[in-house]
Formats: C-alpha cells, sequence, structure tokens
C-alpha cells in the first residue's frame, strides 16, 4: 500500500514537471507526446507513457516482451541511442506534406514540382482535402505542410486550416510571397487569427543571388510578405534551396533573417525533381561537393553570430554525418534522414500518396493512407535501406541516414536503392577504390581538394568535437 502511494506521488511529481502533452499517440516503443511548449514531439518508453497516465494501449502493441531496441530484426541496425527500431516503420508518420495544388505563375527555373499557371490535372479541391485531413488525424499524424505550386492563393485555404485545427492537425505553409496585395493581406489576416504554426518564405538569397537561382528577381516581392507576415505571426522563417551560387550568399541570408526577426532559416538540397530534374539545370545548381563539406560548419557559426535556429531538410543528413556528430545527438535534435514512407509522407496535388514531396506518387490516395501505410509493399524502395550497400551498411549512421537521399539516388545513379552519390562519405568510399568514377561521370581526379575540405569544415566544428 505504501510504495503504490508513493509511486503514485512519483507519477505525480513526473506530470508536475513536465509541460502538459498536447496529444498522445501510442507505439510499439510506448509512445509520441506531442508538447506546446516547447514545441516538440517527444518520443517516450512504456514507463514514461505509464507515468503520464498513457497505460491502455491498442490491443496487442504493448506485449509482454523487451523494449523495441531489443526487437529490432537479428542483424539490423536499430537506432543509437534511441528507443525507435527505425527497420520498422512508425504507426503513422509524424508529418504530412500536402501539395494541394501545382498552380503557379512564378515559373522558378528549378521548380521541383514543374508548377505552371495552370495547374496539374483533376487536382483535388477543399471537400477532398478535407476528406485527406480527416484521415491523416485518424492516423495519428500531428502536422501537415502546405504547399505547392502555391497555396496561398487558394480561396478555400483558411477553410481548411480551421478543419486542420479542428482535428487537432498543426497546419505549416511554405509559400513564395510572390502575389498581390489582396492574397497577402487574407494571409495575414488567416496568421494573425493563430491558424498556422509555422509560415515559412522561399528566399534563396538576398537581392541578386535570388534572381541567379530563381531566374527572375522576386526578391523585393518575397521579402515583403516575410515583413507582413511576421508583423502579426511569430514564427515566420526562410526556407532556402541551397544551390552552388547561393551557398556563398548565406552569411548575406542569416543576417537578412536577423534583420526581419525571424524565427529560423531552413536549408534545403537542391532536389532533381519537377524542372529540377533537366540535366544542365541540376548539375547546374546543385552544391558542389566541396560546399557540402562545408555546411555544417557554415551554418552552425552562422546561426551562433545572427542567433537564428538553422534546420535542415532530410536529404542533407549525409553531409551532417559527415562531421561525426555523436548519434545520441542527432537522435536528441530529432535530425533523421531518409524518412519517406515513414516519419513523413506527402500527396500530390491529385491526391496521391507519395512517400516524400520529390518521390513519384504512388497508386494510392491520401484517403486511404492507414490500409497503404501498413501494406507489404508500401513505399518501396524506401524502407529497402537496412539492405543497403556498401559503404552505406557499414555506416554506423546507417538506422539515422537510411542511405542518403533516395531521389538524388535515382537521378544520379539510376538506382533509388543505391547509396546517395554526393554523401561525403559515398564519394570518399567510391575515390578509394580504382577505376571511373560513377557519380556524375566525372573522373575522380578532377572532384577537387575533398580531403582539405573535410579537414577545414572539421577544424571549424569545434561544437561537435
Ligand atoms: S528522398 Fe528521402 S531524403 Fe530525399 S527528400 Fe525525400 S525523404 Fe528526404
Ligand atoms: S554512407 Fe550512406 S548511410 Fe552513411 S552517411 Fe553516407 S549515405 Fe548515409
Amino acid at each position: 500500500m505504501a510504495l503504490a502511494l508513493v509511486a503514485r506521488w512519483q507519477r505525480f511529481w513526473i506530470r508536475r514537471r513536465l509541460p502538459a502533452p498536447r496529444r498522445f499517440r501510442y507505439e510499439r516503443f510506448g509512445g509520441i507526446v506531442q508538447l506546446r511548449y516547447p514545441q516538440a514531439l517527444v518520443f517516450v518508453d512504456r514507463a514514461r507513457a505509464r507515468s503520464l497516465g498513457y497505460d491502455a494501449p491498442p490491443p496487442g502493441l504493448w506485449p509482454d516482451t523487451p523494449q523495441p531496441a531489443d526487437e529490432a530484426a537479428d542483424g539490423a541496425p536499430a537506432d543509437a541511442g534511441t528507443l525507435h527500431d527505425s527497420t520498422r516503420p512508425l504507426s503513422a508518420p509524424l508529418e504530412a506534406h500536402l501539395q494541394l495544388t501545382n498552380r503557379c505563375s512564378a515559373g522558378c527555373r528549378g521548380c521541383y514540382t514543374g508548377a505552371t499557371s495552370e495547374g496539374g490535372p483533376h487536382e483535388w479541391g477543399l471537400q477532398q482535402w478535407q476528406a485527406a485531413l480527416d484521415e491523416l488525424a485518424a492516423a495519428g499524424v500531428f502536422h501537415v505542410a502546405l504547399g505547392g505550386g502555391e497555396s496561398a492563393e487558394l480561396p478555400w485555404l483558411g477553410e481548411l486550416l480551421r478543419h486542420a485545427r479542428a482535428r487537432g492537425l498543426v497546419p505549416n505553409l511554405t509559400t513564395s510571397g510572390l502575389y498581390d496585395d489582396a492574397v497577402l493581406e487574407r494571409l495575414c489576416d488567416w496568421a494573425g487569427q493563430g491558424l498556422f504554426g509555422q509560415i515559412n518564405i522561399s528566399l534563396d538569397g538576398v537581392g541578386a543571388d535570388y534572381a541567379a537561382v530563381r531566374g527572375f528577381d522576386g526578391f523585393a516581392r518575397a521579402d515583403r510578405a516575410l515583413v507582413a507576415l511576421r508583423a502579426v505571426h511569430k514564427n515566420v522563417g526562410i526556407n532556402c534551396v541551397l544551390t552552388q551560387r547561393s551557398f556563398a550568399g548565406l552569411p548575406a541570408l542569416f543576417a537578412h533573417a536577423r534583420r526581419r526577426r525571424l524565427s529560423e532559416v531552413e536549408l534545403l538540397r537542391f532536389k532533381p525533381a519537377g524542372r529540377g530534374a533537366r540535366r544542365d539545370t541540376y548539375e547546374s545548381l546543385r552544391c558542389t561537393d566541396a560546399q557540402h563539406r562545408q555546411l555544417l560548419p557554415t551554418a552552425l557559426q552562422l546561426s551562433r553570430r545572427h542567433r537564428v535556429r538553422v534546420r535542415v531538410d532530410c536529404s542533407f543528413t549525409p553531409m551532417l554525418t559527415h562531421h561525426k556528430p555523436p548519434p545520441e545527438l542527432l537522435s536528441f535534435l530529432a535530425v533523421y534522414g531518409c524518412a519517406g514512407g515513414d516519419l513523413l509522407v506527402a500527396a500530390r496535388a491529385g491526391g496521391q500518396l507519395a512517400a516524400c514531396s520529390f518521390a513519384p506518387p504512388e497508386n494510392t490516395a491520401t484517403t486511404a493512407l492507414r490500409q497503404y501505410f501498413h501494406s507489404a509493399a508500401a513505399f518501396s524502395p524506401f524502407r529497402s535501406w537496412p539492405a543497403a550497400q556498401e559503404p552505406c551498411r557499414s555506416c554506423s549512421y546507417l538506422a539515422l541516414c537510411r542511405g542518403g537521399c533516395r531521389v538524388v539516388s535515382a537521378h544520379v545513379s539510376g538506382d533509388a536503392r543505391a547509396p546517395d552519390p554526393e554523401c561525403p562519405r559515398v564519394l570518399d568510399y567510391r575515390a578509394s577504390r580504382p577505376g571511373p568514377d560513377p557519380v556524375h561521370n566525372v573522373p575522380v581526379s578532377q572532384k577537387g581538394d575533398a580531403e582539405s575540405m573535410t579537414q577545414r569544415a572539421s577544424r571549424q566544428l569545434k561544437v561537435l568535437g
């Protein structure tokens, strides 16, 4: 009796010390808690889940067997320092990226969806997207990232935002800011009502850098949207697709983010998808190997100097692991690699489900997510990374990185299961072997002084030393 009272008292104090959970989702290992302050998704084991009052999992989810790190398939890699055995997908994605429309008249030369002013065929409307949100919420998805095309111009966007909120989903938005005052005013109105979580404006560089990447000068219009949205909403940031040209402009971009009092800069790798998949476009815009090796020290240095949070997208994970950060630190910071078809999914403008925004669509509608997500053939080849080739197979970050970006592998190597051909470790592995370099068909001798770049970057990276 006394012991039971002590246990209850301890649980009470644990609950008092933790911020109140907003939502909870049961998983094999325990569950995922969505916190309001700080905004975070926290993976907890079964004991912690019980202490938070969640001790009624769906039947069969918590059998009386060892914890999930012990449940990994024989010989398969499990996440170092995490609860989650990433060889098995979660019960549902954490987030879904919804391309609400493929209509956009900006005409950016590297647009990953190939958006046009006419939009795509058979695009979904409000009611279909509302049904998709119902399905995502029922599956247990926490966030939706709304993009396009240009979703901000959809007249029914406000109604969809309210629908998402009513279902407990947090809607975030990526937008170009390249529209007239009436659209911007309406967007500010929705933002002022607190309908969005995070709003990021696509800004691939400051001033002339913007035009060099996008092919037209839209900086002033995009910046006016930044100013207007920041005036009514505190979680406004920048999405920057990093290219050969824009890399050198990162200091100016971070300084601009600071000047505009923005909450974050998110750096995205240029993807060979949509118009970006044209061979000359991809080759001329993708970052060089030297830039990839410099990415982490550069981003950390600028983030610290300007006191602006920096995030990098999933496809940059090989460029982070290149600097050998402790895997536990990456897990703690929720850095994960190619999690398409598992931690995240996407939907095309016509409602087709996809592993991520850049991957080809599956032959399934988003409204059938729960049924498809657990089928054996779902999201192949995204889920085949435990059978990765060398040098991913022996890489200590495989369970986090999952072999790098499948979309880049498919485009460059012709095989979506191949190791990411732009990962520094993959390049070094191939350079150490005789014969022609299969990556980008460039002789190894012309690829630059990769080793000295690595050493230089490591010296600058004291924080991870
Ligand atoms: S293929 Fe994987 S790493 Fe590349 S963008 Fe999609 S989810 Fe991210
Ligand atoms: S070798 Fe493979 S698993 Fe390791 S960091 Fe590179 S792409 Fe990722």
